[in-house]
């Protein structure tokens, strides 16, 4: 039984905050309304307050400095703010200064700095003035005319070297504006003057996520560590009055995700039980950060686990953090709360509103979620705030609550409500303490504060401020708004629950669901969430379901089905032993007679009017939805994918079938159809490409002979099954499965045939143009090969993003796209550090049966694939600079698997074709040699993709306009900013390459 059970039992108390995620919005609204609601004389109270702080605030603000005043002199949404981001997120990494001056030339030269500062025309003077203005140093010591006037002359004199030294100066100064400390104990040295005002502190150790395992000990090792240093200077103060640790699980361990829960039990669960030991022997407080929603579930199992642990029975440092943004929030809360009480912990909980906010729309966006995890309104997160906060106070029996927020009416309602309860607030350094400073100490409102301090070097607290930058950037966000005069003060302190309540709790007008995302041109295919435990039990039970049938394909005809010939067994490429179905082949005569009744319904099926074909095809998209499971089961049963990918595939088939019923209706009405057309397909996308042809074709009125691959044929016949329940004739579809060399050969050579659409290898492509050209007349060929696809990588690219793509390009679906990444370019300064991630990241993936929700990387398709692939592997180790190859697990004997391998090579000669599978070849150059690097690649053969990672704007326009690719994708992407970026691996969701316009075959 390869569906083995996925879903992990829930509790009840945890099934309501799984269903929670379904809710819609104006119903969260409504039910949480009345629990946010205050009374009106404590808004009024509140609103009293929000004021003073606000004015207060607004007064300071010609001495204010961090984020505040960063903000107010270059807005996110500018070219100029864009641009200073980029050069602070990637400028002190770049180890070479030839990079280096080649980033900020090319962030000089873009953006109207003038407009920002006096008369200057560079960046690096408003740079300069940035980080001197934020740290009020170049205030006193220079005026903007002066500082312009020396920059100037600073770059005439001494050139890029010059002023490369003034901008890293400048950046590193920023730097020491938002990060407490370089290290722990210099952090520590830096609070006591705060400490002693009456704030406390919770320290972050910054870093990305990890990739290795090599980084999750690392990080793991420096929490420690700090949880020793803070743990001496906390000196027994107790978890509420001394210092405490913040901790992101995803930087102790490299796979923290739901589909490998067994690991992050097994693994990061004891390291973050050892963390806790170690802060219980010290009495201070350790605090779980809150990451993407998908990680909600997982993060819940790992507090429960450590709540029941008997190592930690009476320990009140558990601290948790919650997102108010989420409209899982108040039933997260409610758990806890029971938890707490059963256990007989009382945890700290930390409420925010949530940093990922564009992230999780952008995520449901593309996976096509129902709905989305948080709201869409920020004054709806504001309300959701109110009601979770009040539910945290009137728990004090079990929950110490932490109000980390820099709104000041949020604040004050919070101060109004809480008034005789224990809780903190909280805040970010180097932000809102200009707010908190009115707040904390007996003298002003006598409310703590904790800060939460990061702690790290200047190149990791860069990018963290980026974060935080893009976070607090959006015009929304209440640190914007207090700086910026034209807001007025009753604005910023209006009642969020009324504001809600006149709005009727509708969600935001400009946020379509997921599904709406194309507006009225089509309807977006439809995802499931593989994060959700109600989800994975109902998907697991269908696809156990379909394995139990008896697939079958076999030659439909339009007079019927053949089920004549000798039949062939379909084995699982994971697990040869398992028989998927089996296929009965379509003979010589089948392709002959199915030609003659392609030429019988050509006539009726071009006079069917295009709307009607259109609402074939769109019945056809809404049926493959319901049969979802049945078609994710064959996709990974008979073609090998994971489930993610399963997913993706039924995704981009139905897209497919709803773009082009959409073309039927409209551009193509009126086109004379071309009559019988053969369309060829290839088995690594055996739906969406089979399907995407198929449709494309049907869709312009003609008939259609689609030929599967011979690996593939169940899940396509499956497929023709539904598009003629669907209402397509049997006429305009018939399905002729069987090799290539014999059918496909047949059909082609077939003078009555009118077109063929082919994608796969491009000798068989080129055999078909032969063959077609041979028999004379205007056959129309459309076909789509691969290539030789490269990736250059210069040193201003951010090693981690860098992995992360590379991973998913070569190695997802075991390198078996058309799309996948065959040789990566890089930048010599930066090659090392990036290949030890990159081996260190390719050792943690799961390679094995993909009908497991934890594989990585399935099997490739067949014997042939896997022989030609170890052949050539062998052949590369006597040529090969250095080789890694992650080790495959015994149980992936049974089946095609190839491990995945990388080859670093000297010369690309070694390499004469594409390689077809999860094998990625490596060549280095140096920062004077794009060029040849260029000419490389173009002499390579024709890229179907080709990818850059550079943060330099004139590098990429160089590469895109000099490569010979079918499509460039670019990652100039500053961390964790989800604008402007295309991912690698395929633009369409299963990464099948660009959607092809088929129209010129299908019409005359
Ligand atoms: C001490 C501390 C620790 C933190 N730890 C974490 C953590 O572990 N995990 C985490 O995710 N965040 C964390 N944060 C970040 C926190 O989520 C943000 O700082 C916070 O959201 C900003 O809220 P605010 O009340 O200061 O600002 P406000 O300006 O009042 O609120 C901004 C917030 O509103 C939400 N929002 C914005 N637009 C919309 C919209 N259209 N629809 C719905 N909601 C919207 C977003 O959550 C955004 O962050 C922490 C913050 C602090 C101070």
């Amino acid at each position: 039984m390869p569906f083995q059970p996925f879903a992990q039992p829930q509790p009840a108390m945890r099934r309501a905050i799984t269903e929670a995620y379904r809710q819609d919005e104006r119903q969260c609204i409504e039910r949480l309304l009345p629990q946010a609601a205050m009374t009106r004389e404590q808004v009024f109270a509140a609103q009293r307050l929000a004021r003073r702080l606000v004015a207060e605030v607004r007064a300071k603000r010609s001495k204010a400095s961090g984020v505040d005043a960063l903000m107010h002199e270059f807005s996110l949404s500018s070219l100029e703010g864009i641009a200073l981001m980029c050069l602070a997120e990637a400028l002190l990494r770049i180890p070479d200064k030839d990079t280096a001056d080649r980033l900020i030339r090319d962030k000089l030269s873009r953006g109207d700095w003038r407009a920002h500062l006096g008369n200057s025309a560079s960046l690096f003077v408003n740079a300069a003035a940035w980080g001197l203005l934020v740290t009020g140093k170049l205030v006193s010591s220079y005026s903007e005319q002066g500082l312009s006037a020396a920059v100037t002359r600073l770059a005439a004199k001494g050139g890029e070297p010059l002023i490369r030294k003034g901008v890293d100066l400048a950046m590193r100064m920023l730097g020491r504006q938002f990060v407490t400390g370089e290290n722990i104990d210099e952090a520590l040295e830096n609070g006591l003057e705060r400490e002693s005002r009456g704030y406390r502190f919770s320290y972050d150790m910054l870093g990305e996520a990890a990739m290795t395992e090599e980084d999750a000990e690392r990080y793991f090792h420096d929490y420690e560590q700090a949880i020793h240093a803070i743990g001496k200077a906390a000196a027994m103060r107790g978890v509420y009055e001394g210092p405490g640790i913040s901790v992101k699980l995803s930087a102790i361990h490299p796979r923290y995700s739901r589909a490998q829960h067994a690991r992050v039990m097994n693994e990061l669960l004891p390291r973050l039980k050892a963390l806790f030991m170690l802060a219980k022997q010290y009495d201070i407080g350790l605090n779980i950060d809150a990451e993407e929603a998908d990680r909600l579930e997982i993060s819940l199992d790992l507090i429960e686990a450590l709540a029941r642990d008997p190592d930690l029975a009476g320990f009140k440092g558990i601290g948790i953090v919650v997102q108010a943004y989420q409209k899982r929030c108040p039933f997260v809360i409610d758990y806890l709360i029971a938890l707490a009480r059963e256990t007989g912990h009382h945890f700290m909980v930390r409420l925010v509103k949530g940093a990922y906010w564009d992230a999780e729309i952008k995520r449901a966006q593309v996976d096509g979620l129902p709905g989305y995890p948080v709201y869409t309104r920020k004054v709806h997160t504001d309300v959701s705030y109110l009601a979770c906060a009040k539910a945290l106070l009137s728990a004090q029996d079990a929950i110490f609550p932490q109000f980390a927020t820099h709104n000041a009416y949020t604040l004050s309602a919070l101060f109004t409500l809480a008034s005789g309860l224990d809780y903190e607030f909280q805040c970010l350094h180097g932000m809102g303490e200009t707010l908190y400073d009115q707040v904390v100490g007996s003298a002003n409102m006598g409310r703590s504060c904790r800060i939460y301090a990061p702690v790290g070097s200047h190149q990791t607290l860069l990018a963290y401020l980026v974060r935080r930058l893009l976070e607090n950037g959006a015009n929304s966000s209440f640190v914007n708004r207090i700086v910026d005069e034209s807001v007025s003060i009753e604005d910023l302190v209006a009642d969020p629950c009324e504001v809600a309540a006149r709005e009727g709790g509708r969600p935001h007008d400009k946020i379509p669901l997921p599904s709406a995302l194309y507006g009225a041109s089509r309807c977006n295919s439809a995802g499931i969430d593989l994060s959700s435990e109600l989800v994975l039990a109902d998907l697991q039970q269908r696809l156990q379901d379909s394995e139990r049938r008896a697939w079958m394909a076999c030659p439909m005809l339009a007079d019927g089905d053949r089920r004549g010939g000798v039949a062939r067994a379909v084995q699982n490429p994971a697990n040869l032993g398992e028989r998927v179905g089996q296929v009965f082949d379509a003979t010589a005569e089948d392709a002959q007679r199915a030609v003659t009744l392609a030429v019988d319904a050509a006539a009726g099926w071009a006079a069917t009017p295009p709307a009607e074909r259109a609402a074939c095809l769109q019945r056809a998209a809404d049926l493959l939805e319901a049969h979802r499971a049945d078609l994710m089961g064959l996709a990974v049963r008979e073609a090998g994918k994971t489930l993610p990918n399963a997913l993706a595939e039924v995704r981009e088939a139905v897209d497919f079938l709803r773009y082009y019923s959409r073309q039927a209706a409209e551009e193509l009405a009126g086109k004379a159809p071309l009559g019988p057309v053969v369309c060829i397909s290839p088995w690594n996308f055996p739906l969406a490409i089979f399907l995407g042809e198929v449709s494309a074709a049907l869709a312009a009125g003609n008939t259609v002979l689609a030929k599967p691959a011979e690996q593939t044929s169940l899940i396509a016949a499956e497929a023709v099954r539904l598009l003629h329940e669907a209402g397509v004739p049997r006429g305009a579809l018939q399905c002729l499965p069987g090799r290539g060399e014999d059918v496909g050969a047949a059909l082609v050579d077939d003078a009555r045939v009118q077109g063929v659409i082919f994608t796969g290898s491009t000798e068989v492509a080129q055999l078909i143009n032969r063959t077609l050209a041979a028999r004379g007349g205007d056959t129309v060929l459309v076909a789509e090969t691969g290539g030789q696809n490269a990736m250059i990588v210069d040193s201003t690219a951010l090693p981690e993003q860098v992995v992360a793509d590379v991973l998913a390009s070569a190695f997802d679906s075991a390198g078996q796209r058309c799309s996948a990444l065959r040789v990566l370019y890089l930048q010599h300064d930066v090659a090392d550090k990036i290949l030890a991630m990159l081996r260190g990241a390719m050792d943690e993936l799961i390679i094995g049966d993909p009908a497991q929700l934890a594989t990585d990387i399935g099997p490739v398709i067949d014997d042939e694939a896997r022989a030609g692939l170890l052949a050539h592997i062998d052949k590369m180790r006597g040529v090969a600079r250095t080789m890694h190859q992650t080790v495959l697990p015994a149980e992936t004997a049974g089946g095609h698997f190839v491990a995945p391998t990388l080859i670093e090579l000297d010369s690309l000669a070694p390499l004469t074709r594409e390689v077809f599978g999860p094998v990625l070849h490596v060549r280095r150059f140096g920062a004077d040699q794009l060029d040849l690097v260029l000419d490389e690649v173009n002499r390579s053969g024709y890229g179907l993709t080709h990818g850059v990672h550079s943060r330099i704007d004139e590098t990429i326009d160089y590469v895109a306009d000099q490569v010979k690719a079918g499509n460039v994708y670019v990652n100039r992407n500053i961390v964790g900013a989800v604008v402007g970026v295309q991912p690698f691996g395929g633009e369409g969701k299963s990464g099948t390459g660009p959607r092809r316009a088929v129209r010129s075959i299908c019409t005359g």
